[in-house]
């Protein structure tokens, strides 16, 4: 079995991962804010991931993997829209609720169709606000950071108290005056020290949702609800815990803050909350920033109904290597709409495998298994392809395989390209292949060689090239072929 090495982000290394319990391997993903429609830049992680998560369970199986990804649904952009749209007649928390449920609807929508296995859990922040039904909850874990002395109560606040945990800014790495304007913290009277970040604040009941604590009416921070849901779902400590570069500092140093003191002894911390830290690069469009102001803005939706379908979004991201920056670019679409519609017309001639992705190709697996190496992994693909092409069944089997783990769905895929399109753009080898067969079909028929005349255009029309047998201007018999449809 391919040994899997993963890039630390801890360690800045590529590290062997060596799960805790290989029967139970446990990754959390941060998810959505589900205020708006979701954007190409917030389906990068959740695609990326799903490989690994589809790695994961092809190396240790599908019953020994638990992924976890967070749903943020108390957020003040969605207070604010939901006390706009508040109706008095129920709580303003039922208000976010309803507000929330449509959203997320749709990013279901969204992501099922870039081919996404929903993760095993997938917590919504509200429900784990003050919830003596769940294992544990932000409440739980803000008191027993309060009673570690790693947290206190102000002003209806709960502040998490940095210079209270040695060894904050490990993930980040970087200087202290970097962490304090990186974090944009506010200057507040009842902050112990500016870099402390809040667990917990005071809500106004007039216009803002909120829950009964120990410290009042209030909601929580964001970072708090990441440390709540990982440990009541997956444990205090767990194998793998992803999201975007963006959100390495303020968002992960406060989570491994709060978990690794909260569930640590008083004085003496965790000293880990998640052993490998993986971080999917930047997303850009045509080379800019995505921003509604520059107009280059897309959500997931748009990209869809501009006729994309989910398999070319999908390879569109995943083409490139997860830890780099992204070019989000119509030329990158097309071409991901090119090689899938060449590979569409290669495996339509093959019936696909009954059990694709279960035996996925060692050398496919060592590539991916190599810190998700999909240029390696690709690399792989077109020389099956290839093969396939010239009518090797195998080929052709293991081909659908490494689609299958990938969780490209070839089966579906429409060819854009209409059939004039692909004879332009057929490979040339392939081409000289064509030509060589017709002029062996002509000599076997010259020969009146029927039996071998017909294995040749059944061959050929097995590979999709339909021959059209006539005569040219000069009375000669000549063979022409287009591709079938
Ligand atoms: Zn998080």
């Amino acid at each position: 079995m391919a040994k899997l090495h993963l890039h630390n982000t801890l360690t800045r290394k590529k590290e062997p991962f060596e799960p805790i319990d290989a029967k139970n391997i446990r990754m959390y993903v941060c998810g959505p804010t589900v205020y708006d429609f979701a954007h190409i830049g917030n389906a990068r992680p959740v695609i990326v991931f799903d490989v690994l998560f589809r790695l994961l369970r092809h190396l240790y199986g599908a019953d020994h993997v638990t992924y976890a990804r967070n749903i943020t649904d108390v957020d003040d952009k969605i207070n604010k829209r939901a006390f706009e749209r508040w109706d008095h007649k129920s709580s303003l928390t039922k208000a976010i609720r309803d507000l929330t449920d449509g959203t997320l609807e749709q990013f279901h929508k969204d992501v099922d169709a870039l081919g996404c296995l929903r993760p095993t859990h997938e917590p919504r922040a509200t429900d784990f606000v003050s919830n003596g039904e769940q294992p544990l909850d932000m409440v739980r874990v803000i008191e027993k950071l309060i009673a570690n002395g790693n947290a206190y109560a102000a002003e209806g606040h709960v502040l998490f108290n940095v210079p209270s945990m040695e060894g904050y800014g490990a993930l980040a790495r970087r200087p202290k005056d970097d962490m304090i304007a990186g974090a944009r913290v506010e200057v507040a009277p009842y902050k112990r020290d500016p870099m402390d970040f809040v667990l917990w604040k005071p809500s106004d009941p007039a216009t803002e949702p909120g829950w009964d604590s120990p410290w009042g009416y209030g909601r929580p921070g964001w970072h708090i609800e990441c440390s709540a849901m990982s440990g009541a779902l997956l444990g205090e400590v767990f194998d793998i815990h992803a999201g975007g570069l963006d959100l390495i500092f303020p968002h992960h140093e406060n989570e491994i803050a709060q978990s690794c003191c909260a569930f640590g002894k008083p004085g003496q911390p965790n000293p880990l909350m998640a052993r490998y830290w993986l971080h999917n690069g930047f997303l850009q469009v045509e080379g800019q920033k995505m921003s509604k102001s520059l107009g280059n803005f897309r959500t997931i939706r748009e990209v869809l109904n501009d006729g994309w379908s989910g398999e070319v979004v999908r390879l569109t991201m995943l083409k490139t290597h997860y830890r780099q920056p992204i070019d989000w670019t119509l030329k990158s679409l097309e071409e991901s709409q090119n090689v899938l519609d060449n590979w569409a017309t290669i495996l339509r001639n093959f019936a696909e495998p009954e059990v694709a992705g279960e035996k996925a190709p060692a050398e496919f697996i060592d590539a991916l298994a190599d810190d998700l190496n999909i240029s390696s992994a690709l690399a792989v693909m077109h020389g099956f392809a290839r093969g396939a092409r010239g009518g090797d069944r195998a080929d052709a089997a293991k081909l659908f395989d490494c689609l299958s783990l990938l969780g490209i769905d070839i089966s579906t895929h429409q060819a854009k390209a209409d059939a004039l399109d692909f004879q332009e753009a057929i490979d040339p080898a392939f081409e000289q292949y064509i030509t060589a067969a017709i002029e062996a079909r002509l000599a076997a028929r010259a020969a009146k060689n029927w039996a071998e005349s017909d294995r040749i255009r059944d061959e050929l029309a097995s590979k999709g090239i339909q021959l059209k047998d006539g005569k040219d201007a000069n009375g000669n018999a000549i063979t022409t072929w287009e591709v079938k449809r």
